[in-house]
């Protein structure tokens, strides 16, 4: 079964054109930053990461599948982003950077996009307070 989505909707950019519309300065790709987060948000001290389900194993999504052909090796390397993903959020939390992680397959959804937003919306006011 073949999934139907639109083209030029690239994860990133969806949620970049929200957070551009609802207002929010970003910087992208950080260097620097641990894992070089795909949209920094400077002002707020906080970054996002747009995850394909598939390299980063989404638990759960239909999206993260697993090569049946060298399994083995799959394994170890899709494990591996796991750990390192892992390591990145605990070295930026370390640094106070709060990190919101949007699934690839979530930005197809108005609402989660919606809610990421609302989040961030919430990080800003308790900024100002
Ligand atoms: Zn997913």
């Amino acid at each position: 079964m073949s999934r139907i989505r639109s083209r030029n909707t690239h994860p990133e950019k969806l949620v970049r054109s929200v957070l551009h519309r609802a207002g929010f300065r970003f910087r992208l790709h950080v260097r620097g930053l641990p894992g070089r987060p795909d949209i920094v948000l400077p002002a707020l001290r906080t970054v996002i990461f747009v995850h394909g389900c598939f390299w980063h194993r989404h638990e759960g999504c239909s999206n993260c599948t697993t090569p049946t052909h060298r399994r083995e090796f799959w394994l170890a390397k899709l494990n591996g982003n796991v750990e390192r993903d892992k390591r990145h959020l605990s070295e930026l939390k370390k640094l106070g950077w709060r990190s919101l992680v949007l699934w690839e397959c979530e930005t197809q959804s108005e609402r989660k996009l919606a809610s990421c937003v609302e989040r961030l919306r919430s990080i800003r006011a308790a900024l100002k307070r």
